[in-house]
């Protein structure tokens, strides 16, 4: 087998029990693999003891590279940071909480040497995830896959293996919100899928709540999909004609048997639906348009403190 560099990528936000963890589990499998590799982690503004902890764990192994952001920018530009950097021929991005466990490098490398470009890693037990999150989860790749050019292969996160050929392409894509996992399945290639069990995080504590992970579910729908935009077209086709049809019985009603009733119950409810549903349209319109005005001020994904 040729040299090849390997790159694992790491993007760590206040994660100081972890740093020591996380190298002592992956560095061996990495030494078994025999071939020249770096680990780099991008502290993505932690304001705990991360970075010392990343400093002190170079001093033990080799090949631990480290890149500070200036501050916390989010998990998709941390991953996009670190991607950019990555010098390998194959490219590793994997969390640090060993919830993927490092022993999937291995098989990795094995189907990359068959010719794969990407190796997804399929999580068939996600137990160690609450229930909430499952189901919502399942939701989400259903929802988002139904509405989207792109299919995002369920229950598959970040952590994968792509060669540089992958990752050239993933470059090429100028936006700077990344919704990494849509954006890694619009650029294509032939891919294969190793099947694991998700650990459980092995110290810290997990950074995405609730809320946290609705604006993520957001990004990755209005990121690759305009279903939610163009629905109101058809939804204002189905309130058109309905009205149409409900005002054409009114007044055949009032033509024939003339005025009843004031029919205050069925005007204030009209009136409180449409608006209720044109609210929920502009709202969708100002989640896109939100969206392009972050975008069209073309600022960059992060900003890097330094190379450490
Ligand atoms: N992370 C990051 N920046 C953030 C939040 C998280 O770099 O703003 C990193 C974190 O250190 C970890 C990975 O992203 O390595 C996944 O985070 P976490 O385990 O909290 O997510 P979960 O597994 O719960 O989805
Ligand atoms: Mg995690």
């Amino acid at each position: 087998m040729k040299k090849t560099l390997i790159s694992i990528v790491c993007p760590v936000y206040n994660e100081e029990d972890m740093i020591q963890l996380f190298t002592s589990a992956v560095v061996p499998v990495l030494t078994q693999i025999n071939q020249p590799y770096e680990i780099l982690f991008i502290n993505d503004g932690s304001d705990d003891k991360t970075l010392d902890e990343l400093l002190k764990a170079r001093q033990g192994y080799d090949n631990i590279r480290i890149i500070s952001l200036s501050k916390n920018f989010g998990k998709e530009a941390a991953l996009t940071a670190g991607l950019d950097h990555a010098k390998g021929d194959v490219i590793i991005p994997i969390d640090v909480d060993l919830q993927d466990p490092p022993d999937l490098i291995f098989e990795f490398i094995q189907h990359w040497e068959k010719g794969c470009d990407i190796v997804l890693a399929k999580r068939t037990d996600r137990s160690s995830d609450g229930y909430i999150k499952r189901v919502t989860a399942k939701w989400f790749y259903k929802l988002h896959n139904q509405i989207s050019q792109i299919e995002i292969p369920d229950n598959v996160g970040d952590c994968r293996l792509i060669t540089r050929k992958v990752l050239d392409a993933i470059k090429q894509l100028p936006e700077n919100q990344r919704f990494m996992k849509g954006i890694f399945a619009w650029v294509g290639f032939k891919s294969a899928v190793v099947h694991y069990k998700r650990d459980y995080r092995k110290a810290g504590k997990t950074s995405f709540s609730g809320w946290r992970l609705w604006n993520f579910a957001l990004d990755g729908i209005t990121s690759f999909s305009t279903v939610p935009l163009r629905i109101w077209l058809y939804i204002g086709i189905i309130v058109a004609l309905l009205s149409f049809v409900y005002g054409s019985f009114i007044i055949i009603l009032t033509l024939f048997w003339g005025v009843k009733t004031p029919g205050f119950a069925s005007l204030f409810t009209a009136v409180l639906f449409i608006g209720g549903i044109q609210l929920i349209g502009i709202g969708v319109l100002g989640e896109y348009i939100g969206r392009i005005y972050m975008e069209s001020k073309r600022r960059p994904t992060y900003i890097i403190d330094k190379e450490h």
